[in-house]
């Protein structure tokens, strides 16, 4: 039994463990959000342990797999399909375990295969070995053999096309989901996963590296007056207008209001020259309400830039950068600090 298998099925028969915690157990394993979808399902996996349910769940996960939706909705349950961006997460990781399936699909067709080809050489060989023994099998065992043979080629082939097919299917997939994984579903910037691989990346080919750590001024203002889906909006523009100004870096969305961008083979003087550009344009522009035309305001965002010459790690780094972003803030914001 898989470790997290065992976990659950400890905690859901461990009376001092409440039923809710279990719940919230269960839904942070299968990485599902807290829908009351989700939550219901739970409940019926959880509140009888020994059920049907129960057990077809441990079934379906037991080697440590997760449920994916289609299991869910196979089992009764219902997935919850919001285009959040908790949902598209959770769409990542369906298509993840949908791929996980889909591997072991295909690693149980080769290895039929494998068994197949074997078995198949054998019986060669044994046919081989009668008609040596006993000469008057003849034509006949021959035919026989022959025949044998090429429904074996011809199932082998079928076989095979589907292999390839699946393949080509879970390459597709697996790029799917490598993407998504990466990419912040509201802007559509790397996100912070993606961004870390890249600082990596460029820390390990040794070219000198800036590093800027952009965050927009007052921003919960902006959700406080207009609200959250307008200050979404705002981010989406904001992001825009980073990408624009900043074509040779890297751009991501790093957490909530906060934007990461890295430049390789520029000088900080440049960098800081980019990012002044970027800032100024982003001020200067008239960010209305698309209903009414009302005027939010100025949006302005901080940042704090940094050079690496040498292998100091993003974290040291983006430290560096996010205390001269601090500083910015305290020097009254809608700035730009290097060092
Ligand atoms: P400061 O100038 O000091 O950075 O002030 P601030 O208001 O920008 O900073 P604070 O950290 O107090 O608030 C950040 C706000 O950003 C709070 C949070 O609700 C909002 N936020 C973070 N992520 C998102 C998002 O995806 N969409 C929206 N609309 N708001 C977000
Ligand atoms: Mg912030
Ligand atoms: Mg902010």
């Amino acid at each position: 039994m898989s470790g997290a298998r065992a976990r659950r099925v400890a905690a859901a028969r461990d009376p001092s463990m409440e039923l809710f915690t279990a719940i919230g157990n269960f839904l942070a394993e299968h990485r599902l959000s807290p829908d009351p979808r989700h939550y219901e399902f739970a409940f019926r996996v959880l509140s009888d342990a020994e059920g049907p349910l129960a057990r077809a769940v441990a079934e379906l996960t037991d080697g440590g797999y997760r449920l994916t939706g289609r299991n869910i909705e196979e089992l009764g349950g219902e997935v919850a399909t919001s285009a959040s961006p908790a949902a598209t997460r959770i769409r990542a990781d369906t298509l993840v375990a949908e791929t996980q399936h889909q591997v072991e699909g295909f690693s149980d067709i080769m290895q039929a295969m494998a068994r197949e080809t074997q078995d198949f050489g054998r019986d060669l060989a044994r046919s081989a070995d009668a008609i040596r023994l006993d000469r008057s099998l003849g034509l006949d065992e021959v035919l026989r053999v022959t025949g044998s043979m090429l429904d074996r080629v011809r199932s082998a082939e079928q076989q095979l096309d589907v292999a390839t097919r699946e393949a080509s299917e879970l390459r597709q997939k697996l790029e799917e989901a490598r993407e998504s994984a990466r990419t912040d579903p509201l802007t559509g910037l790397p996100n912070r996963r993606a961004f870390e691989e890249a600082y990596a990346k460029a820390e390990r080919k040794g070219d000198p590296l800036c590093l800027a750590v952009v965050d927009i001024d007052h921003f919960k203002s902006v959700n406080d007056r207009f609200g959250h889906a307008v200050g979404d909006r705002v981010l989406k523009a904001i992001a825009e207008a980073l990408q624009r100004h900043c074509p040779g870096a890297i751009v991501a969305r790093y957490g909530g209001e906060e934007f990461a961008l890295l430049f390789q083979n520029l000088t900080l003087a440049a960098t800081r020259a980019t990012l002044e550009e970027a800032r100024e344009a982003v001020a200067a522009r008239r960010f209305r309400l698309r209903e009414t035309d009302e005027p939010l305001g100025a949006v302005t965002f901080s940042c704090g830039i940094t050079r690496s010459d040498f292998s100091e790690g993003l974290g040291v780094v983006f430290g560096r950068a996010d205390r001269f972003l601090y500083a910015a803030k305290e020097a009254g914001r809608n700035r730009v600090q290097q060092g």
